[in-house]
C-alpha cells in the first residue's frame, strides 16, 4: 500500500522545518518531513558559532540553538518526520521514492512537495589545481564537521582558499583550536563572505586576506607539505613572477556552494543557470504545479533568518494549494497575466522570476544578489519604463543577499504592467 500525505517536505534543515511548521499553522494536518541525516536541523548542527537568529528572534544564537527552536515546534505540533531516510526519486506525479534501514525502499504519494534539500560544497575536482592528491585537503564544511562534531583537528598549519562564509568561520575556528591559519586566498578582487565575518574571523585574529590570489600548486605526495599562491590578473589567470610559498599541512577549500538539485532536475523542474536552483513564481512554486522550493536549494542564502522566512511562505503557499486543490481561482480575463522579473546592470538574478499579480501576497519580498562590489550606488526598480524605486546604498557586495518589497496593491494598480526590472544605477 502506497502511503499518502498532503504535503511531503524533502530535507529537515531550517528550510524544511519552517515550511512544515507553517503548513501546519495554515491548517494542513497530513505533513511528512523526510531527512537523510540522523537528526533534524541540517547544516546548522555543525555551526556552533553564534550569529544566528538576529532578525527572527532579536538574539544571537548558535546554529544548534536556532535549529532547536524549530525542532521543538515540530515535535510540539506532532509533525511527522522520518530520519535516516534518503529520498532517491520524485516523479512529476509527486510519487516519492525513499529508503531507510527499517522500511527498505518505499513509495509515498504527495499532493504537494516542498523541496528543501539545501546545498553542498564545491570540491577540489571543480578547481583544476595541479599537484598530487595528498591527504590534508578538505572542504571547509568537512573540516567544520570534523572539528565541531567528530572532535578531530584536521591540521596544524593551514592555508584557506576562498573567502566564502564557511572559509572565514573555519579560519577563526581552527585558530581557536590551536592551529595556525597562515593566509586566506581569494580569486576575486572582493570577498565572497559577509563583512561581519571578515572583521570577526580574520581581522580580529590577524589573519591576512589576499584578494586576487589563487593556489597554483600543492606540494606533498602523502600529506600536504605546502602550497604556492600567485596573484591573478583581470583575466583570472596567475601572473608569472608573483608566486609565494606557504609551508602548511592542510588546505581548506571554501570555493562555493551548489544547490542540491539532482532530484529536482530528474523530475523535470526548470533550473536557473545563475543560481542552479529552481525557477519559481511568486508562490515559490516551480514549473511543476504543486512543487515548491525554499532555502539553499532554491538559492544560496547568507543568513538563516531569511531561509526561515522564505520557507514559511513556501509552507503557506503549499497549504493554500492543498486547500484549493487547484491553483487559486481568478477571473478568466486576468488569468494569463504574468509579470516577468528582469535582472540587469549588476543584478545577477531574482527570486521569484515571475509574478502572477492576482496570486501574490499583500506584500512580497524579492531577493537577489549583485555580481560585483558597487559603492555609492542605487538599487532601482522599474515597472516597464517607469522608475518606482531608487534606494541609495553606500556599498553592495556579492556576499550579501539583497531584497526589495513589492505590494500587491502597487502591482494591481499598474494594470498594463508586463515587466519589472531590478538593476544597479550610479545616479
Ligand atoms: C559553515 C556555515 C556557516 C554558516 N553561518 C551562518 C551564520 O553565522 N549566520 C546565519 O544566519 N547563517 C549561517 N549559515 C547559513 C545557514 O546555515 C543556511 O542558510 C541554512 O542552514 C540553510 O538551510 P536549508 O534548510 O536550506 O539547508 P540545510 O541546512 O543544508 O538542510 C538541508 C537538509 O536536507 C537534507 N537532504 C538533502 N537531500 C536529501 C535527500 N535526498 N533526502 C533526504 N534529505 C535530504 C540534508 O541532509 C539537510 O539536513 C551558515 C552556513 C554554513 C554552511
Amino acid at each position: 500500500m502506497i502511503k499518502k500525505y498532503d504535503i511531503v517536505i524533502i530535507g529537515g534543515g531550517p528550510a524544511g522545518l519552517a515550511a512544515a511548521i507553517s503548513a501546519r499553522k495554515n491548517g494542513i494536518e497530513s505533513t511528512l518531513i523526510l531527512e537523510r541525516d540522523k537528526e533534524l536541523g541540517g547544516i546548522l548542527n555543525q555551526c556552533i558559532h553564534n550569529g544566528f537568529g538576529l532578525h527572527t528572534f532579536g538574539e544571537e544564537l548558535t546554529g544548534p540553538e536556532y535549529a532547536d527552536r524549530f525542532i521543538r515546534q515540530v515535535r510540539e505540533q506532532n509533525i511527522e518526520y522520518k530520519l535516516n531516510t534518503m529520498v532517491i526519486n520524485i516523479s512529476r506525479e509527486k510519487v516519492i521514492t525513499a529508503m531507510n534501514r527499517e522500511e527498505g525502499m518505499f513509495l509515498i504519494q504527495a499532493k504537494a512537495v516542498i523541496l528543501a534539500m539545501g546545498c553542498r560544497e564545491r570540491s577540489r575536482g571543480a578547481l583544476n589545481i595541479p599537484g598530487y592528491r595528498p591527504a590534508g585537503i578538505y572542504s571547509a564544511g568537512t573540516a567544520q564537521r570534523l572539528v565541531n562534531i567528530e572532535g578531530y583537528l584536521p591540521g596544524r598549519e593551514v592555508v584557506i582558499l576562498g573567502s566564502g562564509d564557511i572559509g572565514l568561520i573555519m579560519a577563526r575556528r581552527m585558530t581557536l583550536e590551536g592551529a595556525k591559519v597562515k593566509v586566506v586566498a581569494e580569486l576575486m578582487p572582493y570577498s565572497g563572505g559577509l563583512k561581519r565575518n571578515i572583521v570577526q574571523c580574520l581581522d580580529d585574529f590577524g589573519i591576512p586576506l589576499k584578494l586576487s590570489h589563487t593556489v597554483v600548486n600543492i606540494k606533498g605526495k602523502e600529506r600536504v607539505e605546502g602550497v604556492t599562491l600567485a596573484q591573478v590578473g583581470a583575466d583570472g589567470k596567475p601572473i608569472p613572477g608573483t608566486e609565494e610559498e606557504y609551508a602548511c599541512d592542510t588546505l581548506l577549500l571554501s570555493v562555493g556552494l551548489i544547490p542540491e538539485n539532482e532530484l529536482s532536475r530528474e523530475m523535470g523542474v526548470e533550473l536557473n543557470r545563475v543560481t542552479s536552483g529552481p525557477v519559481v513564481n511568486e508562490s515559490l512554486e516551480t514549473n511543476i504545479e504543486g512543487v515548491f522550493a525554499c532555502g539553499n536549494v532554491l538559492h544560496v542564502h547568507d543568513l538563516v533568518d531569511f531561509v526561515s522566512e522564505e520557507a514559511a511562505a513556501a509552507g503557506k503557499n503549499a497549504a493554500d494549494y492543498i486547500k484549493w486543490q487547484q491553483p487559486v481561482e481568478v477571473p478568466e480575463q486576468k488569468q494569463n497575466r504574468t509579470i516577468i522579473l528582469e535582472s540587469r546592470n549588476g543584478v545577477r538574478y531574482t527570486v521569484p522570476a515571475v509574478i502572477r499579480p492576482e496570486r501574490m501576497p499583500e506584500e512580497m519580498t524579492v531577493r537577489f544578489r549583485v555580481g560585483a562590489v558597487y559603492k555609492n550606488c542605487y538599487i532601482s526598480c522599474y515597472f516597464d519604463e517607469e522608475r518606482v524605486l531608487h534606494k541609495k546604498r553606500t556599498i553592495l557586495a556579492p556576499g550579501e543577499m539583497e531584497q526589495i518589497k513589492l505590494t500587491k496593491e502597487q502591482i494591481l494598480n499598474a494594470s498594463s504592467l508586463r515587466k519589472i526590472s531590478i538593476l544597479i544605477e550610479e545616479e
